[in-house]
């Protein structure tokens, strides 16, 4: 009775194991600079220290009060990127086992989400997670060829600012581009998702890759656009979501196995309040478009995890953009970053408490059966 017990025992945890395995949470506080108002008095984030909470606890402390959150990992300042990569390299490795991965970036402007996802792309140190997730793909497609993979790696980058999506490759986002010119502007970016879960964007500019170099050439075209964007548009960077997909589908030459993976790494709008009443015209549509894509993300995530039968992907560009990737049989992580400057005390609080609902969940969607089955683990990266 005793072992049968057990046995029940341990197959529950791994069900819920499975059940939770789709959706993580990682928390980044990043270090102060030198322009942060904080000193020594003014500390408002502190780490546990006992041995259940290290490593997976925060403390803010606002007005004298603490209040605790717990996550999937926290890592605190000294984190380095080096560090914070070797905690998702394993699931930056299942896009190749054919697994549909989102991470994003979550947090006020001036938290760390573009330093955690892109990082300084050229520094060894600095890199993000984007570079070092497309240098491990590319290292793990050469051995994977000697088993007889044969991958196909398609690079898209995309942004989406007031609900419309301006494509990040595109070669009329140079300095020639002309609003007044319609070939310049016309562009209707559809968004669709084919009956094997693939989705389509039209006029997207999808680039095929083969190595690090060229993906490398891609984010100076990327970071361009983006910077002839802001002047043209009047738009920041920090008031659109980014999102990089990288798709691979990789065929087995000997067994014919076929797998297709995406990965999409985003960094999100900054998650920030601005005041109602201080926002006006082109700030208030843009902070009502940010509010909106970012609680239909919430949305979402919280529809999947009470397994509702409507989850209202439609919501938004950006929930609509990743339905395929979004529960069923897909991986989710969401990094909370963290600012330490006392004055964004109440904005991370905000952001903690988003995640911590966010990390509470346990979307248990039943793995869909498709012919893409995924192949666990075929190599592992250490
Ligand atoms: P966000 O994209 O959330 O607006 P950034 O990533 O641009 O924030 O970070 C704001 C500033 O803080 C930048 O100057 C960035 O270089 C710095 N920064 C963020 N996180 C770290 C970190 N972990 N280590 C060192 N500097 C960081
Ligand atoms: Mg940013």
């Amino acid at each position: 009775k005793i072992v049968e017990g057990e046995k029940l025992r341990k197959k529950l945890h791994n069900t819920i194991l499975e059940l939770k395995g789709n959706i993580r949470v990682f928390c980044r506080v990043r270090p102060l600079l030198s322009n942060d108002a904080v000193s020594a008095e003014t500390k408002v984030i502190s780490f546990p220290t006992s041995t259940e909470a290290q490593g997976r606890g925060i403390d803010m402390i606002q007005n004298g009060q603490k209040q605790s959150f717990t996550f999937d990992k926290v890592f605190m300042p000294e984190a380095s990127q080096e560090d914070v990569f070797v905690e998702i390299s394993q699931l930056v490795q299942s896009a190749l086992d054919g697994y549909k991965v989102c991470i994003f970036a979550y947090g006020q402007t001036g938290s760390g989400k573009t330093h955690t996802m892109v990082g300084k792309p050229d520094s060894d140190n600095q890199k993000g997670l984007i570079p070092r997730s497309l240098e491990q793909v590319f290292e793990t497609r050469q051995s994977l060829q000697n088993q007889g993979w044969n991958y196909k790696m398609q690079v898209s980058m995309l942004e989406i600012y007031n609900e419309t999506i301006r494509d990040l490759l595109s070669t009329s986002n140079s300095s020639s581009f002309d609003a007044s010119r319609p070939e310049h502007v016309g562009k209707q970016y559809a968004i669709k998702h084919d009956v094997n879960g693939n989705t389509h964007v039209s006029d997207l500019t999808i680039v095929d890759v083969h190595c690090y170099s060229q993906v490398s050439k891609l984010f100076g075209l990327a970071a361009e656009s983006r910077s002839v964007g802001k002047t043209q548009m009047n738009q920041q960077s920090s008031r659109s979501h980014f999102v990089f997909t990288l798709r691979i589908s990789g065929v087995n030459e000997s067994t014919e196995q076929q797998v297709q993976g995406v990965l999409n790494l985003i960094d999100l709008a900054g998650s920030e309040r601005l005041s109602k009443s201080g926002a006006t015209g082109d700030r208030l549509k843009e902070t009502q478009a940010i509010n909106k894509s970012l609680s239909s993300l919430s949305d979402v995530i919280f529809a999947l995890a009470k397994k509702e039968e409507h989850v209202p992907f439609r919501n938004s560009k950006l929930t609509y953009l990743l339905q395929p990737c979004l529960g069923g049989n897909s991986k989710t992580l969401m990094f909370v970053n963290v600012s330490p400057d006392p004055p964004s005390v109440g904005e991370s609080l905000c952001s903690l408490r988003f995640a911590a609902r966010v990390n509470a969940c346990e979307i248990g969607i039943p793995r869909r059966q498709t012919s893409l089955r995924p192949i666990d683990s075929r190599l592992s990266i250490g």
